[in-house]
């Protein structure tokens, strides 16, 4: 175990690599197309059927042997007996009979013999006979076997994540399930004796929990599963029973709230040092006080991160640290929020040493990012009107107005 309060503090980058090393790769499982949205596809998919799976007509039309009609033109339109009725579906199409052709919709299967399409309005739509206007090239309007996917293809890559052309070519191919990772359970408990449910009514002193909430919303927003626990006073043993009570399988992380700091009922890290869990100073703002580590807890250890308390802390160090973790761990190809750079409209001072993630508002069209509210770490409406973090180095103490800024994109994936 590295000695974090002796070392002073770790920077971002330290403490995210402590915490996903926490989480494993998960493994698989197989759910049905309709359930796989968001997920990451576990192994390629191969096509089962060539798409398309046998030449058919892009038209509502005519097939026919392009070479019988070479001559045909609006002025001199060619006439053919019309030999069968091809609608969509229809599995016993009949061979076409030189000198005829048949009537044939879209989708359905082109007859042998067929080399093109007419579309109908290039004819006078008969039924019993045809008179057709124009010449076809051989192979117009035919869609090709095999021309978007060939049969055994890889049409998608292990690590795609699915969205609906991804599911809808899943479908396509004839699968019903798909082999997807299994997403991250997490358990979310929030600390303090100050909290009262949302609903309920406060004296005064007390507050509404909110930590909880935000945190197991977060996390299902990351692609991962959350349960959140009922939230404890500041008391060690209500906090270990709580805990005891459901870690043990299926368990991927234990992520606290509250009671990691300085203060004198420190109920997480009263509860966890000396149990497997580290405790210390991340040079960050906000989000100082951070732990994590593997909890001992029943003869077993569970993966655990335990966040400071105030909202804001709590949220933007869910950002910094345990959605990129949650998301590699589920085999996320880009864990990370996207990043851009925008100018700085105004101008902001920040403390030497620590890295701090301000909360903004983009302008894209302008290419420039405002802040939202000011640093305090309870600030949860100003957190709530922004749509990004803006990212100042640890070696910046002044960035003026115009002066480019990292800003990472919290309403993208
Ligand atoms: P702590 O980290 O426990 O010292 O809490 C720091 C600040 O965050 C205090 O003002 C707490 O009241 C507040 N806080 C802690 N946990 C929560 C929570 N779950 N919901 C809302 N505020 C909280
Ligand atoms: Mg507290």
């Amino acid at each position: 175990m590295s000695t974090w309060s002796q070392a002073g503090p770790r920077t971002v980058s330290e403490h995210a690599a402590a915490v996903a090393a926490l989480l494993p790769p998960t493994g698989t499982e197989s759910v049905a197309l309709a359930a796989a949205s968001g997920r990451v596809l576990a192994e390629d998919l191969t096509a089962g059927v060539a798409l398309p799976p046998f030449d058919n007509s892009a038209m509502d039309g005519y097939a026919v042997r392009a070479a019988e009609l070479a001559g045909a033109s609006e002025d001199a339109p060619a006439e053919f007996p019309v030999a069968a009725d091809v609608p969509a579906g229809r599995t016993d199409v009949p061979v076409l009979a030189p000198g005829t052709v048949a009537r044939i919709m879209t989708g359905a299967p082109v007859p042998e013999g067929a080399d093109a399409i007419v579309p109908v309005e290039q004819t006078d739509g008969g039924v019993e006979r045809v008179r057709i206007r124009e010449a076809p090239r051989p192979g117009a309007f035919v869609r090709r076997a095999g021309e978007d996917a060939a049969s055994g293809a890889v049409v998608l890559r292990a690590g795609t994540v699915l969205a609906a052309p991804q599911i809808g070519l899943a479908a396509a191919v004839g699968r019903a399930e798909l082999p997807v990772r299994r997403r991250p359970h997490v358990l979310v408990l929030s600390t303090g004796s100050e909290l009262v449910a949302p609903g309920g009514t406060l004296e005064p002193g007390q507050i509404y929990e909110s930590n909880g909430t935000m945190l197991a919303v977060a996390v299902r927003e990351a692609g991962a599963t959350a349960e959140q626990l009922s939230f404890v006073p500041d008391d060690v043993e209500r906090f270990r029973a709580v805990l005891a009570e459901r870690v043990g399988e299926g368990v991927d992380l234990v992520l606290t709230s509250g009671g990691v700091s300085a203060g004198a009922y420190e109920v997480v890290k009263d509860a966890m040092t000396g149990h497997g869990v580290e405790f210390g100073k991340v040079a960050m703002q906000p989000g100082g006080p951070q732990g994590c580590g593997r909890l001992e807890l029943g003869g077993s250890r569970v993966a655990t991160v335990t966040l400071p308390g105030n909202p804001v802390s709590s949220q933007v160090s869910f950002e910094v640290f345990v959605r990129p973790a949650l998301r590699a761990a589920a085999g996320h190809p880009a864990p990370a929020r996207p990043v851009v750079t925008a100018r700085l409209a105004g101008s902001l001072s920040s403390p030497a040493g620590r890295r701090q993630f301000r909360r903004g508002l983009l302008d894209a069209a302008a290419g420039t990012v405002s802040e939202v509210g000011s640093t305090g770490s309870h600030l949860i409406a100003a957190l709530a009107r922004a749509d990004c973090l803006i990212d100042l180095p640890a070696d910046a103490t002044a960035v003026a107005d115009g002066d480019p800024v990292a800003v990472w994109l919290l309403d993208s994936p």
